[in-house]
């Protein structure tokens, strides 16, 4: 057998002090609890045979002499003591859970129209998550009964077994399984919510979507969630804005883009017209000479900013349409056109420069 002041990693002349800090030490890395492992758990007996006999002045004193020591009497049959005295009855008394608890936060996904984005809106949105039961109001017991404690453990929530061991008796605590580990039991349980506290129901939550928000944004209404069982508060809910695509105008942040075709004679003389916006008709003035590829900026009409003050702005794109099909006539009149002007052969010019980039740049730049 290992000499016991091996066991402990203490000199043969420790202190009791000493003595008693290498127990736990080790007590606290060996025991079943923690370490359930076999080549642990016999350590754990052995550090805790040689601590029995090393505290006891007495043992320890015949032990030194050459003695065996510890087997007898008192030595094993103590170490349930021991074990008390160093770590409480702590782990054993955390007291009963509690029923009530905090519900789940509910998402839901919500469609708008890009023009409710514009200056925001209001919806009626139907959620289904549990709510607090109207019966019990999250007693969860039937209407004049309540809760009575568990006979089981108490009310403690929790048993507590001394198992007898090689070491001596060792207290083990696991919860209740007659209350779960409540310490009361639901005699009568409500029979609305079958002694949850809550039910199941669709509601109508009233939403104020704020304008500006854009695909991906989670608005958070706290305490609108599922409601905690046994009256325990409530979850938040979180809506997920997805912005429907429009048919003629998207968003670029807080611009609204559209494309506009004009004639080519209009793009020449220029002219004014009227574009129905999201939010009402916006009259444009057409330049002359106005070119293919230009944007043309009408501020504020775009969408309200989500941060900030203001709203964005609404760009037009504009998109000269040459005519394909001419009368007699109109073709006489463009050749009369033609002869007018010098010849003007077209020039050459490089792609990502051109046109194309123009536009990119000025509609996302
Ligand atoms: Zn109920
Ligand atoms: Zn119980």
């Amino acid at each position: 057998m290992a000499d016991h002041y091996e066991v402990l990693g203490v000199a043969h002349d420790a202190t009791p002090d000493e003595i008693k800090k290498a127990y736990r030490r080790l007590a606290r890395e060996l025991h079943p609890d923690v370490n359930p492992g076999a080549e642990a758990s016999e350590r754990f007996k052995s550090v805790t045979h040689a601590y029995d006999v090393l505290s006891d002045p007495k043992q320890r004193q015949q032990y030194d002499l050459g003695g065996q020591g510890g087997f007898s009497g008192q030595g094993f049959s103590g170490f349930g003591d021991i074990f008390e005295t160093f770590f409480g009855a702590g782990q054993t008394t955390r007291g009963p859970r509690s029923r009530r608890e905090r519900g789940q936060d509910a998402l839901i996904r919500v469609e708008v129209g890009l023009e409710e984005v514009i200056f925001g809106t209001h919806r009626d949105i139907e959620v289904d998550t549990a709510i607090v039961c109207g019966t019990c109001h999250g007693s969860c017991c039937q209407p004049g009964t309540s809760p009575v404690t568990c006979d089981i453990c108490n009310g403690t929530g929790s048993i507590q077994r001394s198992v007898r061991s090689l070491l001596g008796n060792v207290m083990t605590s696991s919860p209740c399984g007659t209350c779960r580990g409540y310490g009361t039991v639901i005699a009568t349980p409500c029979v609305t919510c079958q002694g949850q506290g809550r039910v199941r129901a669709r509601r109508t939550v009233p939403v104020d979507i704020p304008a500006g928000v854009d695909t991906g944004v989670r608005l958070q209404m706290p305490g609108s969630g599922e409601a905690g069982p046994a009256g325990g508060p409530n979850g938040d809910l979180y809506l997920e804005i997805k912005v429907k695509n429009h048919e003629v105008f998207s968003r670029n942040g807080d611009d609204l883009l559209c494309s506009l075709d004009v004639a080519m004679t209009d793009a020449i003389l220029g002219t004014s017209t009227t574009i129905p916006a999201l939010d009402g008709d916006v009259e444009v003035e057409l330049r002359a000479g106005l070119q293919s590829g230009e944007i043309l900026t009408v501020k504020d009409r775009g969408v309200t900013k989500l941060r900030g003050t203001g709203r964005g702005d609404l760009k037009i794109g504009v998109q000269v349409v040459t005519p394909t099909k001419l009368s007699t006539k109109e073709r006489d009149l463009i050749q009369q056109f033609a002869a007018s002007k010098k010849p003007h052969a077209p020039e050459l010019g490089h792609f990502q420069q051109g046109l194309f980039a123009r536009l990119r740049d000025r509609f996302l730049g």
